[in-house]
């Protein structure tokens, strides 16, 4: 990160990595979720209840999706087919808070 920012032009970089509270799928913006529609990834759904996870095309928006393939070309990514557009895509994964007991 520091030389990535570096390179960018910063002069002084100070990196500091927050461990709480946890990261959840919920916290990618707006932008970065159309970020991710533009590569045809369709972006986590929001405030997901657990076993909830309806997944809508990146390409045409319908939600007449069904999963192909939990596992993805990565850990964070399933294969998914649009029933509407004929497309398939690929899911980013909701990453959800733990259950703290
Ligand atoms: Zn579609």
């Amino acid at each position: 990160v520091e030389e990535a920012v570096k390179q960018a032009g910063a002069q002084a970089v100070t990196v500091e990595f927050l461990r709480h509270p946890p990261w959840t799928s919920d916290r990618i913006s707006e932008v970065g979720r159309e970020r991710l529609k533009q590569f045809g990834i369709a972006p986590p759904p929001r405030q997901m209840a657990p076993g909830a996870w309806q997944v809508e095309c990146p390409y045409c928006g319908a939600e007449r999706t069904v999963m192909e393939n939990l596992f993805g070309p990565t850990a964070c990514r399933s294969i998914f087919y649009c029933r509407q557009c004929k497309n398939p895509f690929e899911a980013m994964k909701p990453v959800l808070p733990l259950a703290m007991e």
